[in-house]
């Protein structure tokens, strides 16, 4: 059995724009996750070229989850498409009333433009895309209302950030949610149980090797669960690298002011870590320059790869 059948199309982004699925069919083409709201014009030129739709009609848009990185694209494949959003169910209220603290834009410093939903993905349903069947997946931690998309007869598993070939997406701390880590460790025994041959995950490369990468987030989660300042460093360093690829550069002297202003950092460093604004900008810089993810620039931190 070839990894993934040919109706099926992934396009591999980077850590700013989640991937993109595009599943074919007679019956109407779906995509699933849209990428972050600056890189549309990029998500849209993939999806018209000869990879993708190429002059098709794209007849349904739906999401993992609803951070900024996988429905920031939402509102410009409507307008490129007109076509209708389907959203996971537990998690549409707040799309609906735009939330921008709970759906962590300007909460956490990140932008999406705003996007009606026509339908709602119900955890425990199947859909048919590409002429396959899709079972709904409930998969809170990272996100509560998160979906992953499961279809049996291939055992390909759409994972959005619930897991990544290494680790998942970040998680609230205890102090700000304390449902979030049990649902993570729950979450990743109901991946176990679906014995997934194949996953496509919300960000890096499509990948097989299920059990390693279940076993790297469960020793990641077992560290978190013994550390809860871990987990808020974590979900701060993460939120500070991914908004830095949006930015491209912040000036290392405005970073204090910076984690003071915006919420999650704000909220985190109270709830969890205590430090002072000038300390918890330092150790994020120290811990993402030691990790490689960033590096400085003259007066700026810069991504790494961006630098190099
Ligand atoms: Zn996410």
């Amino acid at each position: 059995m070839p990894p993934l059948p040919p109706q099926l199309h992934v396009f591999v982004r980077d850590w700013l724009s989640a991937n993109n699925i595009l599943l074919k069919s007679r019956d109407g083409n779906v995509l699933i996750d849209s990428g972050y709201a600056s890189h549309a014009p990029l998500m849209l030129a993939l999806l018209a070229s000869e990879r993708g739709l190429h002059g098709q009609p794209l007849a349904k848009l739906v999401n993992t989850h609803g951070h900024s990185d996988h429905m920031g694209g939402n509102a410009a494949v409507r307008a490129a498409y007109g076509c209708p959003i389907e959203f996971p169910e537990a998690e549409a209220p707040i799309v609906e009333r735009w939330d921008t603290k709970a759906l962590l834009l300007d909460y956490a410093d990140q932008v999406a433009d705003r996007f009606p939903i026509a339908g709602k993905l119900r955890a425990g349903t199947t859909q048919i895309w590409g002429d396959l069947e899709w079972q709904m997946v409930a998969a809170p931690g990272h996100d509560m209302g998160a979906l992953v998309f499961f279809n049996p007869e291939y055992r390909i598993l759409i994972s959005g950030d619930a897991l990544w070939e290494n680790g998942y997406g970040f998680v609230m701390p205890a102090a700000v949610d304390p449902d979030a880590l049990p649902a993570t460790r729950a979450t990743l025994d109901v991946i176990a149980g679906l014995d997934a041959r194949v996953v496509i995950p919300g960000h890096g490369d499509v990948f097989t090797d299920v059990g390693a990468a279940l076993e790297r987030a469960y020793r990641r989660t077992a560290a978190f669960e013994a550390d809860e300042m871990r987990v808020a460093r974590h979900a701060l360093k993460s939120v500070l690298a991914f908004n830095l690829l949006a930015k491209r550069r912040i000036p290392v002297a405005d970073l204090p002011a910076y984690v003071q202003r915006v919420g999650i950092f704000r909220d985190l460093n109270a709830a969890v870590l205590r430090l002072s604004p000038t300390e918890l900008a330092r150790r994020l810089v120290d811990e993402l320059t030691r990790a490689g993810a960033i590096r400085i620039e003259g007066t700026d931190l810069v991504p790494a790869a961006a630098a190099g």
